[in-house]
């Protein structure tokens, strides 16, 4: 492998899979004509390296899901269309190091977010948790509906009762820690399970991965 070819990162020309394009890329509005661009499924333009370093960004900032940052044609509104990984590892021909970095932070993510989202008991959307030692969390949805302060309890999914902020428990007599493991799992996550949880991901995310 010459060097230039490590430094960066080509399509295939051969690939009939790929759509070029001769159009400047989508995400950078860099347009050298001698750059081979291609498709996304939304139909917006990109290299390898502008895919690779927004889909990076993303994934920096806690991200992991990978949507168009281009405008849609005309408009101030971005495209947002979801690329799915298998697609944003093939059009950004990720290294296998960068398959890794991808793969191992969107396992982490997406098991952080599955541990601090729940669906409030009041209206059924789903709320983030900011504190995550603070069992009694505030719904702004039900707050602005009611006219006054809804709270409710992380661990019993009721109404709030009693004084807050608790780590353990609220007032409400059920409050009796049905769901400790599966909290204690999502605080104090150990290694091993997120290995165990990355594995299960990738299964999910990339059909055929061992
Ligand atoms: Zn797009
Ligand atoms: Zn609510
Ligand atoms: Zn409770």
């Amino acid at each position: 492998m010459t060097e230039q070819q490590t430094e960066e990162k080509r399509y295939d020309p051969n690939d009939k899979t790929l759509k070029f394009v001769t159009r400047q890329d989508d995400i950078t509005g860099e347009d050298d004509p001698d750059t081979r661009r291609a498709e996304m499924s939304c139909g917006h333009a990109v290299t390898p390296q502008s895919l690779t370093a927004w889909c990076r960004s993303l994934l920096d900032q806690g991200q992991h899901k990978f949507l168009c940052p281009a405008l849609k044609e005309g408009t101030l509104h971005r495209c947002n269309a979801e690329w799915p990984y298998v697609e944003v590892r093939r059009l950004a021909v990720l290294t296998q190091e960068e398959q890794s970095h991808f793969e191992e932070t969107m396992a982490v993510l997406a098991a952080a977010e599955y541990c601090e989202h729940k669906t409030c008991p009041g209206c059924q959307t789903f709320v983030e948790r900011a504190d995550i030692t603070n069992l009694c969390v505030m719904c702004t949805i039900c707050t602005a509906e009611k006219g006054r302060t809804f709270n409710f309890c992380w661990q019993c999914m009721k109404k709030w009762k009693g004084p807050g902020p608790r780590s353990d428990r609220c007032d409400n007599p059920s409050c009796t820690n049905p769901d400790i493991e599966k909290l204690a799992k999502c605080r104090y996550i150990t290694l091993p399970e997120v290995k165990d949880a990355v594995g299960m991901l990738l299964k999910a995310l990339v059909p055929g991965s061992s």
